[in-house]
């Protein structure tokens, strides 16, 4: 599977303890993330990434872009709903293509964990991705 790793500033702490925790799950697919939290991400799990832009510099319209040209299964997006973001209309562009294209997308921890299980249960994942309309 092909998934993107995303987190806003403040929640790039959580992304990193997801990555930590699931790295045993996230390290057979093909991850891709925006510039900061790839690197960051990288640097702290050692797992290979595909890194984009920065959000705020382009990254989150690469990664909707992947979403419409359906190179991407997964995203994960760790949203700070508590902060103005300079790129919110490039957010909501990526979190209207998830939804455009059916394409499973977490935007918090909780649900981040529920979508990472059932990537870990390979057959669940691949039910909801062959039902996909
Ligand atoms: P970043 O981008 O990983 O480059 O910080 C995330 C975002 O703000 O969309």
């Amino acid at each position: 599977m092909r998934v993107a790793l995303i987190a806003h500033d403040k929640k790039k702490p959580e992304i990193i303890e997801l990555a930590l925790k699931y790295k045993h799950v996230l390290k057979d697919h093909t991850l891709y993330a925006t510039g900061t939290t790839g690197t960051l991400v990288m640097g702290e799990t050692q797992l290979p990434i595909i890194r984009m832009k920065s959000g705020p510099l382009g990254g989150d319209q690469q990664i909707g872009s992947m979403v419409a040209d359906h190179q991407l299964d997964l995203v994960i997006f760790l949203r700070d709903p508590l902060t103005a973001q300079p790129h919110e209309p490039d957010v909501s562009a990526l979190l209207r293509l998830c939804d455009v294209f059916s394409i499973p997308l977490a935007t918090n921890k909780t649900s981040a964990e529920i979508m990472l299980k059932a990537l870990e249960n390979k057959q669940i994942f691949n039910r909801f991705q062959q039902n996909k309309v």
